[in-house]
Formats: structure tokens, C-alpha cells, sequence
């Protein structure tokens, strides 16, 4: 599920750090023990009255010295209106307004981006301050008056928000697979969309009926249909907005959200690295199939034993996500594109089966007697069945008597149980344990 993407400008000091960590209520989880991008997220789910948005943090832009203050500005709004679906400019009630607030108002009108003009630091609300009047000559209309240090006003805001956002971004159909190509800058995402496109068999054409993003590319290949989610970057280079790290890695992440099946891009001459296993990282939190495609094998040289080594290498660093799979592919010469759409769709069918509780519970209780939970803190764990909820990912319910005692490794027991029997090969197992009423 992908939610509109809101995102905070303004000037340095305006208060869009205090603002953001308002609204988030600073909820940040730590996960341990995963190699996600958790730790250092820099957008956040956020939720007003039932409706979900991402509200991105455009902070780590600022200015450092006075002659890169404009470039560095407009950098930043450039980047975040290339990004996300409604800008918060933020000014300032106490300064008023400067001309690099009617800088940013300016660029923000060009854009035709929708824009709520927020007046920070109103810290009391019984008389509006001059800015409040002065603020409408940006252009705006009326500025929502906050103080987001006192919270002030960030009701209003959120509502305001909410109203000017839609309601669902994508409108794939069902039958349409939503890939991505992640990756560092530089193992061949480019070349691989561009490969895949320019081929034959796959007739590129205009999404039916989206809202959004027209950088995402829809096509059609052998009666099945595809979309590459967010090709920026991809297919033009060097815009402005690449450039921008924080960026670039934001525009990954929503991406991945977006996705069905990531395809995370290694370089072979290079082999994984830390970026990789982070970016994958996500992907995985996030229960996305993955696979991983070994690209330019075209520059390896290769012996009987290459393709077993570089198995057993992305095996280890890729240990966290052992389901998916690894395909040697060239963009160059086009090598074993066939087979990755071949490991595409099977992932595709595989992350939307379904196992019937009967069938399923034929083999747990076969299972169970092989191999009896083992007593835990001295109770007995009861497993009276499991069921399958949903796909994409596959997700099943384990009911038992009481989830406490229910051990991980038990869990991985069921899962390694569920996969013998009935593959999943590519896609990740959500396996929830409840209690049994
Ligand atoms: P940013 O550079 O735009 O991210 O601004 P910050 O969030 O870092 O805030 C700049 C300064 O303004 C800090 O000292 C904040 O404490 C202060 N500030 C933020 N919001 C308010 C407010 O509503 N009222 C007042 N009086 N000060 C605020
Ligand atoms: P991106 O930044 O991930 O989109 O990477 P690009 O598609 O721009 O590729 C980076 C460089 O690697 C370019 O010079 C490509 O020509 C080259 N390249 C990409 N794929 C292959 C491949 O399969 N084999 C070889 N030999 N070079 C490749």
C-alpha cells in the first residue's frame, strides 16, 4: 500500500524540524538486529483521523556557508517537490517575511504543486501578527497559524493536510506486477530498463487510468502486465535530484513501498555490499519478494566453480532474506533477461498463493509428531492449527494455547515446514502466532 507523500520546506529556522517532530510525536523504532534503514529513517508514517501519510523529513539540506545559500535552498525545494504529493512551506511569524521566503513562494507557485502556507511561531492566538496579513501576498491564501513548539494549531494543519491529499495513489489493477530495481548508482538499473523496453516483445505503453507517478513505465510482455515503479533516474540523468543523496535514497524507499517485487541489482564486479544489504534490508522489512540479480556477469571471468562461490557469497551476506533467489544476468548483452522475467512471474504467482487450511494442516500435524513443540518455562505449547489470511506476502495464523510460549526457532520450524511442502520459493512468510479463544 503506498500513501501520499507530504513534505516540509522553508527557510532555515522556520521551526520545520520542530514542526516534523511534532507531528511524528519523535515515534522512531529501532529494530534490532535487522540491517534496515530503521535507524536512520527520514520519512515517517504518519496518521490523522484514519487517513495515512508519509511525512518526509527535508531537514540534513541546509546551508552551510552564506554564498551556497540560495543553490542550497533551492536545491532542497526542487527535490522535495520532485518527491512528494503536498508541500508544508513554512515561514515565520516572529521574522516575518524575507526574501528568501518569496524566493521559495515563487518556485513552490511554478510548480503547481499543492501547498499549504503555514504561519510558524504564533504563540498565542489571540491576535494574529502582522505576518499573518502579509503572509497572503505569497500567494497562498491564508497561512494555518501553528506553534509546533507549543502545538499550537497542528490540528488545524493535520486537517488541512488530509483534505488536500488523495485518497490512493496507485490504481494498478490486480493482474499488474509492480516491480522496482534497487541498487547503487552505477550497477546498471539504467541499462536494465533500458534493455528490457527496448526489447521487442515488451510494448511500452501509457498506465490506464493512474493518478500518479508519471515516472512510473507500464508495459506489456507475453500477455502479462508490468509496471517499473519510479524509473527516475533511471531513464534520464543526472537531474538535479539525484544528486541529492537523502533524496535519491527516499525516492528507493517509496519505490519499494510501491512494489511487489524488488529487484535488488548487484554489480558481480564488485560483489554486495554494506548499501546493498541495507537497501535489501528494507526491502525485506517491508515483506516485499525480492530477487537478486548479479548484473554485468559479462565482465567476470568465469571457472566451474564462479557461479557456486558467488552463491555461497550473496548466501552470506544476504542471510536474513535466504528465499530469495539469484539470477547471473548481463544488461550488456541481454544475457538471461528471459529468465528474469521467467523468476518474475514465478515469484509473482508464488507471493499471491494460497494454501487451503486443510491441505496446510495435513502437513503441520504431520509435522507436529516428528517434531512436538518442546515445553517451555515448564508449560506445554499447544498448536491447534494454522490457517493462511493472506498474500503478499503469504500470511498465516498459528493458533495456540498460549503465544508466550511459543519459541522462534519453533516458528522457523513451522515456516522451513511450510516452504518444503509447498515452496513459496522468492517471497518472504509473515507467521503470525495467536491465541487460540
Ligand atoms: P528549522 O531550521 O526550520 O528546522 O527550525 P527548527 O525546528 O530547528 O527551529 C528553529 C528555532 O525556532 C528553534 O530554536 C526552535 O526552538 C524555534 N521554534 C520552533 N517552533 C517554534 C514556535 O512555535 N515558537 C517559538 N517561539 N519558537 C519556535
Ligand atoms: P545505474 O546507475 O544503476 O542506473 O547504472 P547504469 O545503467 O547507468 O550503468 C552504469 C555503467 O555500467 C554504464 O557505463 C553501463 O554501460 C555499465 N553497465 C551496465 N550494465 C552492464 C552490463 O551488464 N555489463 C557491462 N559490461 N556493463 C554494464
Amino acid at each position: 500500500m503506498a500513501y501520499p507523500m507530504v513534505g516540509i520546506v522553508g527557510r532555515p529556522n522556520v521551526g520545520k524540524s520542530t514542526l516534523f517532530n511534532k507531528i511524528t510525536g519523535q515515534r522512531i523504532s529501532i529494530v534490532e538486529d535487522k540491517p534496515g534503514v530503521t535507524r536512520d529513517r527520514i520519512y515517517y508514517e504518519t496518521e490523522w483521523l484514519g487517513r495515512k501519510f508519509i511525512l518526509v523529513d527535508t531537514g540534513g539540506l541546509e546551508p552551510d556557508s552564506e554564498d551556497e545559500f540560495f543553490s542550497k535552498i533551492r536545491m532542497q525545494v526542487e527535490a522535495a517537490l520532485k518527491t512528494v504529493d503536498l508541500i508544508l512551506f513554512v515561514i515565520d511569524a516572529k521574522d516575518g517575511l524575507s526574501p528568501v521566503d518569496e524566493d521559495i513562494a515563487n518556485m513552490l507557485r511554478k510548480s503547481h504543486k499543492k501547498v499549504i502556507l503555514v504561519l510558524n511561531k504564533v504563540d498565542s492566538f489571540k491576535e494574529m501578527p502582522i505576518s499573518y496579513y502579509d503572509s497572503m501576498r505569497l500567494g497562498f491564501g491564508e497561512p494555518i497559524a501553528i506553534s509546533a513548539s507549543n502545538g499550537l494549531g497542528i490540528g488545524e494543519l493535520l486537517d488541512e493536510v488530509i483534505k488536500n491529499i488523495p485518497e490512493h495513489i496507485d490504481d494498478y489493477d490486480e493482474e499488474t506486477i509492480k516491480i522496482c530495481f534497487i541498487g547503487k548508482p552505477n550497477v546498471g538499473k539504467s541499462s536494465l530498463v533500458n534493455k528490457i523496453l527496448g526489447e521487442e516483445r515488451a510494448i511500452v505503453s501509457d498506465i490506464p487510468g493512474t493518478t500518479r507517478d508519471a515516472l512510473d513505465t507500464y508495459f506489456e510482455k507475453d500477455n502479462k502486465k508490468y509496471v517499473i515503479i519510479d524509473t527516475a533516474g533511471m531513464r534520464k540523468k543526472g537531474r538535479i535530484e539525484d544528486k541529492i543523496e537523502r533524496y535519491s535514497v527516499l525516492r528507493a524507499l517509496s519505490a519499494i513501498d510501491r512494489s511487489d517485487i524488488c529487484i535488488l541489482v548487484i554489480d558481480a564486479t564488485e560483489g554486495p555490499t554494506e548499501q546493498d544489504t541495507k537497501i535489501a534490508g528494507y526491502a525485506f522489512e517491508q515483506n516485499k519478494a525480492i530477487i537478486i540479480a548479479v548484473n554485468k556477469w559479462d565482465l567476470i571471468e568465469k571457472d566451474n566453480n564462479t557461479v557456486n562461490e558467488y552463491l555461497k557469497l550473496i548466501k552470506e551476506k544476504f542471510s536474513f532474506m535466504s528465499f530469495a533467489s539469484t539470477i547471473f544476468i548481463s544488461a550488456k548483452t541481454g544475457q538471461r533477461l528471459n529468465k528474469l522475467f521467467e523468476e518474475i512471474n514465478s515469484v509473482w504467482e508464488e507471493y499471491n498463493k494460497r494454501i487451503s487450511t486443510g491441505l496446510l494442516n495435513n502437513v503441520i500435524s504431520e509435522a507436529l509428531l516428528i517434531n512436538p513443540p518442546p515445553a517451555e518455562k515448564g508449560r506445554l505449547l499447544k498448536i491447534y492449527y494454522v490457517t493462511q489470511f493472506g498474500i503478499k506476502p503469504p500470511s498465516f495464523a498459528v493458533f495456540v494455547n498460549d503465544p508466550e510460549i511459543m519459541h522462534f526457532s519453533y516458528v522457523r520450524f513451522l515456516e522451513n515446514t511450510i516452504r518444503d511442502n509447498f515452496g513459496f520459493q522468492g517471497v518472504p512468510l509473515k507467521i503470525e502466532v495467536r491465541k487460540k479463544s
